[in-house]
């Protein structure tokens, strides 16, 4: 695809005004205390080219709690670290459930359906955590390298309100260690789990830091190879089928595009060869993904012809 003939920044500015339009559409996810209080009067969207280069719009260097945009950070952590040993303990299939559902562990003997879900990111970060001696470093350290920015760390009052209200992954836990899935202590995996949640990233950092989804493995922004092109491949093929809750149908309707989302309104997408992007807006929909963000990636698809399909 040759985006040069885009014009990128008139894009962006079309799309702005659109969503301006629109702020204050949707709800904070209202379940972790500190994320509730979030203005809702700031839209933020960035874009990096498999080039490198970088093109923003509105509150794009604003931090915000990445929540389950994590989960794809941990899991290409897994993935090197094991391997396609992990699909013997994590599906891939999309679960059509809300991410914090319970219900198929049960059926599934503790084989949670997809990485994405929240029990399948509990098993993942179980692997992550008995790959290496520090895996909260770990995971530092690989967000760092990939966003390019050596700040990048955990909102301590957001971890705090995930420990608070986090029941159900408390019980998600022991239900899954109960069929012998998780290989860590409860609450060490449990902790590890609520730390990617609360790391602080902008839209940014947050493109960077998948940028090398988009680029056959190759991060651009530290020039390692981090994956191989077929994992970079795999992990889109993730992200489009169970990257966006029980809406990844709708998603992929819609914007056609691998994506991920977190509570928080944060939501990374990928252009295969081409560009990685992120969109913020707290105001969520009903299925927990940003209303803003998403009408914004569907109008991104639209106007330059740049969805999967
Ligand atoms: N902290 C959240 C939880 O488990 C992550 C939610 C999300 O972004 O999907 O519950």
């Amino acid at each position: 695809h040759n985006i040069s003939e885009l014009d990128l920044p008139d894009i962006l500015g079309t799309i702005h005004e659109e969503v301006t339009a629109r702020l204050g559409e949707g709800e904070q996810a209202d379940y972790i205390e500190s994320l509730a209080d979030v203005p809702m009067d700031r839209f933020g969207m960035a874009l990096v080219t498999v080039d490198g280069d970088v093109f923003e719009v509105g509150e794009s260097r604003e931090p915000f709690s990445i929540q389950s945009i994590s989960k794809v950070h941990t899991l290409t952590l897994a993935l090197e670290a094991v391997g396609d040993e992990l699909w013997e303990r994590v599906d891939r299939e999309p679960s059509g459930d809300p991410f914090n559902s319970l219900i198929q562990l049960e059926y599934e003997k503790g084989i949670p359906r997809n990485p994405f879900m929240n029990a399948g990111a509990l098993v993942v970060a179980d692997v992550v955590l008995s790959s290496c001696d520090n895996a909260e470093q770990k995971l530092l350290d690989f967000m760092r390298r990939r966003s390019g920015n050596a700040d990048v760390g955990v909102d301590e009052v957001v971890a705090k309100s995930e420990r608070q209200s986090g029941h159900r992954n408390i019980a998600m836990a022991n239900f899954i260690k109960s069929y012998g899935n998780l290989r860590n202590e409860v609450d060490r995996v449990l902790d590890f789990y609520w730390l990617q949640c609360s790391l602080k990233m902008d839209c940014v950092d947050l493109a960077r830091s998948v940028q090398f989804l988009s680029n056959q493995g190759h991060c651009g922004v530290s020039g390692e190879d981090v994956v191989s092109e077929e994992l970079a491949t795999r992990i889109n093929a993730l992200m489009m089928t169970a990257g966006t809750y029980d809406a990844a149908g709708d998603f992929a309707f819609y914007v056609g595009l691998p994506a991920k989302s977190g509570v928080g309104g944060g939501i990374v997408a990928v252009v295969p060869h081409v560009m990685s992007l992120c969109t913020y807006y707290p105001g969520l929909d009903e299925k927990g993904n940003s209303l803003l963000g998403r009408y914004a990636l569907h109008r991104f698809t639209r106007m330059t012809g740049l969805s999967v399909f």
